[in-house]
C-alpha cells in the first residue's frame, strides 16, 4: 500500500459513532473523508465532506464511494465482506474483507484463535440437529451465541439444561451457533493493536472493561489495572492474532480473567473499539488517529499514555432518568468536575440501551479519577460502585 497524504480523501463504510470519531481524526490531519451509510442522519454522515446515502451493498453506491476516496475502511462489524472485495478492486482496503469475514463468524473466528495458539473457551458448533444431539453436558451451563450477527450481549442466551438449549436454538430460528461453556470470569479485559501494511505493529495498554448487561459500561486503564503477567500475555496473545491475518489496521480482541488466573480469548473486532475510547483524552495518539495512519500507509509510533482514564459509557437510559420523557443529563455539573472530557455522537433520540456517548476521566492518580468517576456517574445516574 503506498502512502495517502492528507489533501486525499479517506473514506469509511458506516455511518455510526465508530465512524463519526474517525472521520474525526482524518479531518484533523488534513484529509477529506467520504462516508457510506444509508442513514440520511448518521453520526459519521452529518460530519463528513461527504455523505452517499446507500445501502451497504449498493453497486452505484459502491462505485461512488471507490471514486471519491483514495482509500477505503470501515467502522462496524458486519459490513458486507462482499462489499470490500469489491471495492478492493478498485481502491486499497483496511482491514481486508477476508479479516473482517473471519471476525464476523464465531465459529470461523474460534478456528482462527485455535490456529494462533490462543486459549478460547471450550465451545461446540451447532449447525444441525446432530451437533445439538451431540453435545457434551459438561459445556452446560452454557451461553448458546449465534455464529453471525451478534453484538452488545444480542443473539446470546444462557442456558443451563439440554431442553433450555434445545429451545434456545429453535429460538435462535436454528441458525448456526456455538455453544460457549459459561466461565467463572474474575474479569474482563481487551487490547488494541494496529498493524500497518509493511507488518509494523504497535499496541495500546491493556484495558480492564466492566459490562452490565452484555454491554460495556465502564474501562479503566493504568499501570495497576491488573497482574503484570495478564497484561503480557494479552498483549502477546493480540499480536499473534494480528499478525495470523496479515491484518492491516486497528484491531481489538477481548478477553476473560478466570478465576485462577487463566486467560481466554472472547472475540475480535476489525475496528477501533469501544474499549479504547479513552485513547482520545489519554494518549498522545488515539485508537482513530492509528486507524487512519494505517489506512494511509503512514508510519506508527508507539501510543504513550500520558494520564490514567476511567471511561464511562453513557447509553440512552441516562436521559430517562427521573421521567420516562427524554431528558438531557447534567453537563454542566459533570463537566465542572476536573479532568471530565464530554464525548457525545450526535444522536438526537436517546434509546434505552442505545450508545449515546461516552465520558473520560484522566488524571494523574488512578484513585482520584475513580473517585471523580464516582462522582459522575452519581450526577448522571448511572449505578455506583462502578468497579465490580
Ligand atoms: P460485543 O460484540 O458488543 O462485545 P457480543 O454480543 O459479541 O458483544 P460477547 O462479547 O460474546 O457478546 O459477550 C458479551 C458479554 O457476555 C461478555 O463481555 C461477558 O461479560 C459475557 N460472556 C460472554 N461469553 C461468556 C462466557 N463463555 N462465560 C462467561 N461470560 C460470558
Ligand atoms: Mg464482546
Amino acid at each position: 500500500m503506498s502512502t495517502i497524504l492528507p489533501g486525499a480523501t479517506l473514506g469509511v463504510i458506516g455511518g455510526g459513532q465508530l465512524g463519526r470519531m474517525f472521520v474525526h481524526a482524518a479531518q484533523r490531519m488534513g484529509y477529506f473523508t467520504a462516508v457510506l451509510d444509508p442513514d440520511a442522519d448518521s453520526p459519521a454522515g452529518r460530519v463528513s465532506h461527504h455523505h452517499i446515502h446507500t445501502d451497504y451493498t449498493d453497486v452505484d453506491g459502491l462505485a461512488r464511494l471507490a471514486g471519491l476516496a483514495d482509500a477505503i475502511t470501515t467502522e462496524f462489524e458486519n459490513v458486507p465482506a462482499p462489499s470490500l472485495e469489491h471495492l478492493a478492486t478498485a481502491r486499497p482496503v483496511a482491514p481486508g474483507a477476508d479479516s473482517v469475514a473471519i471476525a464476523q463468524d464465531r465459529i470461523r473466528e474460534k478456528g482462527h484463535f485455535v490456529r494462533c495458539g490462543v486459549d478460547c473457551a471450550p465451545y461446540a458448533v451447532i449447525e444441525t440437529a446432530d451437533h445439538l444431539a451431540a453435545v457434551q453436558p459438561d459445556l452446560l451451563p452454557g451461553i448458546l451465541k449465534t455464529a453471525r450477527l451478534g453484538y452488545d450481549g444480542k443473539g446470546q442466551r444462557r442456558v443451563a439444561t439440554q431442553a433450555e438449549l434445545a429451545a434456545a436454538w429453535e429460538d435462535a430460528g436454528g441458525v448456526p451457533c456455538v455453544l460457549e461453556k459459561l466461565l467463572p470470569l474474575d474479569f474482563e479485559c481487551s487490547v488494541i493493536v494496529a498493524r500497518g501494511a509493511d507488518g509494523h505493529m504497535v499496541d495500546f495498554p491493556v484495558q480492564r472493561n466492566l459490562h452490565r448487561d452484555g454491554i460495556l459500561a465502564v474501562t479503566e486503564v493504568h499501570a495497576q489495572n491488573m497482574p503484570e503477567s495478564t497484561a503480557r500475555r494479552a498483549v502477546a496473545a493480540a499480536r499473534s492474532i494480528a499478525e495470523g491475518l496479515s491484518y492491516v489496521g486497528v484491531l481489538c480482541v477481548e478477553f476473560f480473567v478466570l478465576a485462577d488466573g487463566a486467560l481466554v480469548v472472547n472475540e475480535m473486532a476489525p475496528r477501533p473499539h469501544n474499549s479504547g475510547h479513552w485513547s482520545m483524552d489519554a494518549s498522545d495518539v488515539s485508537q482513530f488517529e492509528l486507524q487512519v495512519r494505517t489506512l494511509a500507509g503512514l508510519p506508527l509510533n508507539p501510543p504513550r499514555q500520558h494520564s490514567v482514564a476511567v471511561m464511562l459509557n453513557l447509553l440512552g437510559d441516562l436521559w430517562f432518568i427521573d421521567s420516562d420523557v427524554q431528558e438531557e443529563p447534567r453537563w454542566a455539573d459533570v463537566l465542572a468536575l476536573p479532568g471530565t472530557h464530554l464525548h457525545l455522537y450526535g444522536k438526537t433520540e436517546a434509546r434505552r440501551g442505545r450508545k449515546m456517548g461516552h465520558l473520560n476521566i484522566t488524571g494523574d492518580d488512578i484513585e482520584a479519577v475513580r473517585s471523580t468517576a464516582d462522582f459522575a456517574a452519581a450526577l448522571l445516574g448511572l449505578p455506583i460502585p462502578l468497579s465490580e
